[in-house]
């Protein structure tokens, strides 16, 4: 469903991703680690094409994410991403953030819109949220919203950066249950984060990434039993 193909990447003379290649098929969870700067969150922001590249080739459902004639605004309306920060409206109530993008990139009528939220609020466990705005929340259920809202744009795949490195501890748990219970039902997922104890319940493949490089891109058993490179065992024996 998503293939990247040689993908490269530079700031100036700085590479930041070098000839990049994976594939995520259909209900594949897959967590992507690495040291900070090794370029997690570039990658995964070239799926949805938030981050240009000048090499390889990137498809989405057969879509080139590169190429000069793709519609990208249609092609990020497919893709739920959640990111570290939340990244809510401020000015706008909750029933408000879950509607905007569906009525302005879906089309779809306000109380269409509304439904459809509410249904995904619930799931995630804050219907009675929904007149409050995002700053009088907690972190956790900011970060539930986040997923919530993008749940309700019918994505065919999640793309997740760091979704709870921003979280107090005691909110990390609620946020991982959520993703838990959307991989158990067979999302498609791409999720960056260090929560190994996630990765070890739900990941199929599990991707070390380190100064630009995927230097592994293996089944979660494979990676946690004996991974090949020494970069990605000294990554582990400190995390975990
Ligand atoms: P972290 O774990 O800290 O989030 P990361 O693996 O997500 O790190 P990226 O954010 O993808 O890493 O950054 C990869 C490298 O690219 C870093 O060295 C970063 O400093 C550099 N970088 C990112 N954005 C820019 C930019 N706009 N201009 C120049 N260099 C950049
Ligand atoms: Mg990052």
């Amino acid at each position: 469903m998503i293939e990247i193909n040689n993908v490269s990447k530079w700031y100036g003379q700085f590479q930041v991703l070098g000839e990049c290649s994976t594939r995520v098929e259909k209900g594949d969870v897959m967590v992507i680690c690495g040291p900070s700067g090794s370029g997690k969150s570039t990658l995964i922001k070239t799926v949805n094409g938030l981050e240009p590249f000048q090499e390889g080739q990137i498809r989405v459902d057969g879509i080139s994410v590169g190429a000069k004639n793709t519609d990208l605004p249609a092609l990020r309306a497919r893709i739920g991403m959640v990111f570290q920060n939340f990244e809510l409206f401020p000015h706008l109530s909750i029933r408000d953030n879950l509607n905007l993008a569906q009525v302005k990139v879906l089309g779809r009528s306000v109380d269409e819109a509304t439904e459809r939220g509410l249904r995904y609020l619930d799931r995630v466990g804050l219907l009675a949220q929904q007149d409050k705005f995002p700053g009088q929340l907690s972190g956790g259920q900011q970060q539930r919203v986040a997923i919530a809202r993008a749940l309700s744009m019918d994505p065919i795949a999640m793309l997740f950066d760091e979704p709870t490195s921003a979280l107090d501890p005691e909110m990390i748990n609620e946020v991982l249950d959520v993703m838990v219970g959307l991989a158990q039902e067979g999302m498609t997922m791409m999720v960056v984060t260090h929560e190994m104890g996630f990765a070890r319940k739900v990941a199929n493949r599990v991707v070390f990434m380190d100064q630009g490089r995927i230097l592994e891109d293996c089944s979660k058993d494979e990676f946690f039993g004996a991974p090949r490179s020494e970069r990605a065992r000294d990554f582990l024996a400190r995390i975990i």
